[in-house]
């Protein structure tokens, strides 16, 4: 098993947590709270593990960006050789940003648009991953009118149940994702003659937080059964992207061991002699990050207690959106044989579903405790806003004993100063008060 354990992010030193060699509180001193924490280490270490299982393959790895698109996070990734995955113009330009080579960038997605597609044909990336017919004609335009030929993979759906949650399984018939799997080769005869296109092969990513084989094993089998056909027809199938998906463990439980996924990849698409492309995205940093936030007060309800936390679904919407779990651990280490008693971990937002964990059973807390939210490193901040107009959170990252801020903390300014008053309106403290306009008025 080589995915970390939730738990493997923290050790306990003097009587605290810490993330290698830093102490969470000396973070929280430096920046406040909530706060993501991400351990250098553990990037380094996920990344390796994965590039050990899948030395052979003929394989790229492309770090998908949307997982956790920090700068200091995808540098890390680029200094390790990665390529990237990314699913927007933002995220192509954070990637080249943080130094990975453009012919190692790889663009999926159902929704490109032509100006994004402009872009990325200008920046001279590796792969577009077209999930339409539509698309890949407004891509051959798009080549086409600038002399070039832009290097596709058809997205397939291969209509295999991931196994996961309803909200990230993409590889179904029902879902938005990927090209039929029996129109398939209607459609890679029309890229191999359109002009401007340069079709070199096949792509499916079939969910996110996969933790069984088989439906890879399923939906690696139909790809593998694709490009045969393909080939039968006469149309080159040089290169396979097959995804990414790899679930990590959110608490103690089965997760997919590397070393068969590398098996079941070698064992259905390995004797094709096509190049690999494999898009991890959780699985590299997952488990390498957590959210720091401070118990703001102890709320004792008729049948419950709660601790109210300063962060909030805002910062950290996976339990809201998906019912995630994340174990959460007080940064204080509890005395041995402390009993433990169910509360609920909440934020302040005006929410129902602003909880982080329901009826947990933790050490006792006071206020003004730390509490570390565990495997917050894909799809944490990422996926945060500025809802009940709360400031952006900071990101720290550590690396052995020393640490950085590597997103400040967003200002009021920052966030209050980005909207505009309409010139017709007039500002507050002018002195003239607004008059409705007449009721009915020509
Ligand atoms: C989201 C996504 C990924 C990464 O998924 P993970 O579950 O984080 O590994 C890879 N490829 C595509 C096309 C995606 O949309």
């Amino acid at each position: 098993m080589s995915i970390a354990d939730p738990m493997d992010l923290i050790a306990w030193r003097q009587g605290e947590a810490h993330v290698e060699g830093v102490a969470l509180s000396r973070i929280a001193q430096a920046h406040g709270t909530p706060t993501y924490v991400y351990s250098r280490a553990q990037l380094v270490r996920a990344y390796r593990d994965l590039a050990r299982a899948l030395d052979g393959l003929n394989g790229m790895i492309c770090y998908a960006v949307k997982a956790n698109g920090n700068l200091a996070v995808v540098r890390s990734f680029a200094e390790l050789g990665a390529g990237a995955d990314v699913v927007s113009v933002g995220e192509m330009k954070r990637a080249l940003q943080a130094g990975i080579p453009a012919g190692r960038i790889v663009f999926a997605g159902v929704g490109k648009t032509r100006d994004e597609i402009d872009a990325a044909i200008d920046a001279g990336i590796h792969q577009f991953n077209v999930e339409s017919e539509d698309e890949l004609k407004t891509l051959s335009a798009a080549a086409a009118a600038r002399g070039q030929r832009a290097a596709v993979a058809l997205r397939v759906n291969p209509d295999v149940d991931a196994g996961t949650h309803e909200k990230i399984t993409t590889g179904r018939k029902e879902n938005k994702f990927g090209i039929d799997i029996a129109r398939a080769p209607a459609i890679a005869a029309l890229a191999a003659r359109l002009p401007g296109i340069a079709f070199t092969g096949l792509a499916l990513h079939i969910g996110s937080q996969l933790t069984t084989i088989k439906p890879y094993r399923q939906a690696f089998a139909r790809l593998a059964e694709l490009t045969q056909a393909l080939r039968a027809r006469g149309i080159a199938v040089e290169r396979l992207d097959l995804g990414g998906g790899i679930g990590i463990a959110y608490q103690p439980g089965p997760v997919i061991d590397l070393k068969e996924y590398a098996t079941a990849v070698a064992e259905t698409v390995g004797n094709l002699g096509c190049s690999l492309v494999f898009e991890p995205g959780r699985a590299l940093v997952g488990n390498a990050g957590l959210l720091l936030t401070r118990v703001i007060r102890v709320k004792e309800g008729d049948a419950r207690r709660f601790l109210v936390v300063d962060a909030a679904m805002n910062d950290l919407v996976r339990p809201a959106l998906y019912g995630a779990f994340h174990a959460i651990r007080p940064v204080l280490e509890p005395a041995p044989g402390e009993a433990e008693a169910p509360v609920d971990v909440v934020g302040p937002i005006c929410e129902s579903s602003d909880l982080f964990a329901a009826q947990r059973p933790l050490p006792p807390v006071v206020a003004d405790e730390l509490l570390a939210i565990l495997s917050c490193g894909a799809y944490g901040f990422v996926m945060a806003s500025t809802y009940n107009l709360r400031p952006l959170p900071a990101e720290v990252m550590v690396d052995g004993d020393r640490f950085a801020l590597v997103r400040p903390r967003q200002s009021y300014d920052d966030m209050l100063g980005a909207d505009r008053l309409p010139e017709w309106m007039t500002a507050p403290g002018t002195g003239t008060a607004v008059r409705p306009r007449a009721r009915g008025a020509a």
